[in-house]
C-alpha cells in the first residue's frame, strides 16, 4: 500500500519544525526507543505525546518529525503499531464465561453451559470481541491507513479460517476434541467481530461495508456447527 496517498498533501513547514520544544524532543526520544524495542503500545503512546507536545502542528509536520527520528519507514511503523493495538480488557477478544466459570459446563452437571454454548468464554464487552483497541483512539491522520491494514489482516485470517474449516468438514465434528473445537470457535468469533467492526468504519465505502457485514453474518453458520457440545 502506498502510505503517501493516505497523508495530507501539504509539505511540512520548516518554520513549524524549527524550535523543537523539550516535550517534542522527549516524545521523539520515546518514539525511537519504542521502535527499537518493537513495542506497539509504546510507539502509539510516543506518537500521541508528539501530538500533545504541539497540538497546533499539522499532521504532516508530526510525520516529518517522526521520519527524521526513525527513518523513512516511520509512517508504516506507526500505522502498524496502531493497527495492532490491543484491547486492554481482554485476552484475544474473549473473557471467561461467568455462568460456568470458564469451564463450558454447568457445575455438577454434564450439560453445556447455555450462556457460552459450551465454549467457556464470552466476547469481551469492551472491544465487542475484536481484541482491538477502539479505532477512534488512532490519530485522525492515520485512521484510514490503520483501517486498510486491519482489513488486510482480517481478510487473510478469514481466508485461512475458511481453508481450515473445509478440511474439518470432511472429518466427523463429533470426534474433534472439545479443546480444539473451542479454540476454533474463539478464533472464528474474533474474525467475525472484526468484520462487524470494520463494517462500521466511516473510512470504507458503503458498498464494501455492506459486504463486510454480510461476511460477518455468514460466519454464524460455521460457528453454530462447532458449538453445541
Ligand atoms: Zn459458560
Ligand atoms: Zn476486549
Amino acid at each position: 500500500m502506498d502510505m503517501q496517498t493516505e497523508l495530507p498533501p501539504q509539505a511540512a513547514d520548516p518554520q513549524q519544525l524549527a524550535p523543537a520544544s523539550e516535550k517534542v524532543s522527549a516524545a521523539l526520544t520515546d518514539l525511537k526507543q519504542a521502535v527499537r524495542a518493537k513495542q506497539a503500545e509504546a510507539i502509539c503512546t510516543a506518537y500521541q505525546q508528539l501530538k500533545e507536545a504541539n497540538p497546533s502542528s499539522a499532521a504532516a509536520v508530526r510525520l516529518t518529525l517522526a521520519t527524521q527520528a526513525i527513518g523513512s519507514a516511520a509512517v508504516g511503523i506507526i500505522v502498524s503499531a496502531f493497527a495492532h493495538r490491543h484491547c486492554f480488557m481482554c485476552q484475544h477478544g474473549a473473557t471467561p464465561c461467568r455462568s460456568c466459570d470458564g469451564t463450558g459446563t454447568l457445575p455438577g452437571e454434564d450439560l453445556s453451559c447455555p450462556r457460552c454454548s459450551g465454549t467457556g468464554t464470552r466476547p469481551c464487552t469492551f472491544c465487542n470481541g475484536t481484541a482491538w483497541a477502539d479505532a477512534e483512539m488512532a490519530p485522525r491522520e492515520l485512521r484510514r491507513a490503520v483501517t486498510q491494514m486491519q482489513l488486510g489482516h482480517v481478510k487473510e485470517e478469514l481466508r485461512r479460517a475458511t481453508e481450515i474449516l473445509c478440511t474439518l468438514k470432511g472429518k466427523s465434528l463429533n470426534t474433534l476434541p472439545a479443546k480444539q473445537r473451542r479454540s476454533a470457535v474463539h478464533w472464528l468469533r474474533k474474525i467475525q467481530a472484526r468484520l462487524a467492526d470494520l463494517s462500521l468504519r466511516d473510512e470504507l465505502p458503503a458498498e464494501q461495508r455492506g459486504r463486510l457485514a454480510e461476511d460477518a453474518e455468514r460466519m454464524d453458520v460455521c460457528i453454530d456447527r462447532l458449538t453445541g457440545f
